[in-house]
Formats: structure tokens, sequence, C-alpha cells
């Protein structure tokens, strides 16, 4: 793979731009593992971002029935055009984060980085039975983190809320080129079926102050809800879990704070 990565990068002359994440798998059994753990079979419509040189791409060919792959740049899908005579892939041209995605059931992409935060958001509110996805690894145990724990972040509250999330495997730099300056890990995610849909303004106005108390984190944000400190007066220390820190709450806990909010009106 390193091989025919390097013959494809000296043919076409490219050098691979880190401003949009241009870092290529060079390691099979990597690939291997990620369709593994998404048990890509015959039946599968799979969603990939960002194809790069195609290698993952085109072992998902091979074995699903079909693979959508979305591409930001527009030389890498002359390239793969070139390159591949696929007849069950679709290559969508554009930034994965604001085109349409097609109808799929499974997610398999070694993402650019920097799309993590808005891809995984716009993939958690998106119907799929299982997402195996790369994660820079800091991103990773921030997806994973419990309450209470030092990485817990709005991130881990909304992933875990929607979704059960798994750390499959940590690769290091090595396993690709050119070799990014983070580690990496594979990251499997499948909705959650008791799905807690929350309210994203309220999670966004308590995780400001993710250290304080539920009283006092709402108190301080509650602007961010188009609500003044009058309004809430004499409702938001009776809150549910008041005594918690917001870094401390499960999903479900939001859920009640949620609930009690919109029984008094605060929140529709
Ligand atoms: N899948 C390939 C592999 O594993 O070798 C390449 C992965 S590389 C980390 C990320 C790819 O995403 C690059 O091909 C890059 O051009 C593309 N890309 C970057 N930003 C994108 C965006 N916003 N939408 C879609 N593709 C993007």
């Amino acid at each position: 793979m390193r091989d025919r990565l390097f013959f494809l990068l000296s043919k076409y002359g490219i050098r691979p731009r880190d401003s949009i994440g241009q870092h290529f798998l060079i390691i099979e059994d990597v690939i291997e593992k990620a369709i593994e753990t998404a048990n890509v079979n015959e039946n599968d419509v799979i969603l990939e971002v960002g194809p790069g040189l195609g290698f993952l791409t085109d072992e998902l060919a091979k074995r699903a029935k079909k693979v959508y792959t979305i591409e930001i740049d527009q030389k890498i899908i002359e390239i793969l055009k070139k390159e591949y005579s696929w007849n069950n892939v679709k290559i969508i041209q554009g930034d994965a984060v604001r085109v349409e995605w097609p109808k799929f059931n499974k997610v398999v992409s070694n993402i650019p980085y920097k799309i993590s935060s808005p891809f995984t958001f716009k993939l958690l509110k998106t119907d799929f039975e299982r997402a195996v996805v790369m994660y820079q690894l800091e991103f990773a145990l921030r997806m994973v983190a419990k309450p209470g724990s030092r990485n817990y972040s709005r991130l881990s509250l909304m992933a875990q809320a929607l979704g059960n999330v798994e750390i499959v495997m940590k690769i290091g730099k090595g396993a690709f080129y050119p070799r990014p300056k983070v580690d990496s890990a594979l990251v499997l995610i499948e909705p959650r079926k008791d799905k807690i849909v929350l309210n994203e303004n309220l999670v966004k106005a308590l995780f400001q102050h993710r250290r304080k108390t539920v009283p006092r984190a709402l108190k301080d944000s509650i602007h961010m809800l188009g609500v003044s400190k009058d309004e809430i007066r004499g409702i938001i220390n009776n809150v549910p879990h008041s005594n918690k820190r917001v870094f401390q709450l499960y999903p479900e806990e939001v859920k009640d704070i949620e609930e009690y909010l919109k029984k008094h009106g605060i929140i529709s």
C-alpha cells in the first residue's frame, strides 16, 4: 500500500495538503480492522467521507452493495476516476459537512480531523446502523469519556445520549503518510435504541460552565436560552440535580432538567 501510495503521488505530482487533512492510511491491517468492525456485507450501503487515493474505498466497494464517498478535492476525484473502474461507487464532490447525505446504513471513514465535530453531530442526527470512524485520539477520548471525568464535555454527553460509543483500536502516527502530529483511534458508534434527544441549546448553555453547579451554570448562561435572570428567579434553585456540577450529568439527568424547564415555561 505504501508503495502504491508513493507511486500515485509521484504519477500525478501531488503533495498531500495538510490544510484539508490529507493524511493517507498506509497500513492494510487498519483498513481491514475498520471493515471488519463495521461488518460490511453485500447488503450494505456505505457512506465514506474523504476517500483520498481510494484504498479504503476500493475494499469497501468489493464487499458492499453501494458506496457513496464524499471528497472535497477535485484533483483527488480526477485521480480516482482514472485509477478505478468501480461500478458501485458514487463519488460526491463537496464538503461533507455541507452537502446533503444520501441514504446509507453504515459509515466507514478516515475523516479529515478538522471536521470531526460537525461531522459527528451531523451523523448523530442521521439514521444509520453502525459507523466506524477514525478520529484524533483526544477527540475519541472525549467521545467515550464518562460523566465526572476530566474529558467529559458537550460532545461526550451528546454522543452518549444518542449512541453507544467505543474505541476499537488506538493507532499511531506511523499508520499514515504524511505522518500526522497526533495519534488516532478507530471508533465504533451505534445508535442507542433508547435515544435521548436533548435540547441542544440547553446543553450548550450548561456546558458554557462545565465545572459549576447546575443552578449556577444556568443562571450564568440563561441569556443563551433567550430568557432573563428575573424570569428564572424562584425556579432555578429547585431544578433537578441541583447539587451536581455540569460535567457530572448523565444524559438522562439533562433530560430531567430539560423537562423541568419546559414545565415552567422557560424553554419550549
Ligand atoms: N480515506 C483516505 C485514506 O484513509 O487514506 C484519505 C483520508 S484523509 C485523512 C481525508 C480526506 O478527506 C482527504 O482526501 C481530503 O481531501 C478529504 N477532505 C478534506 N476535507 C473534506 C471535507 N470537508 N469534505 C469531504 N472530504 C474532505
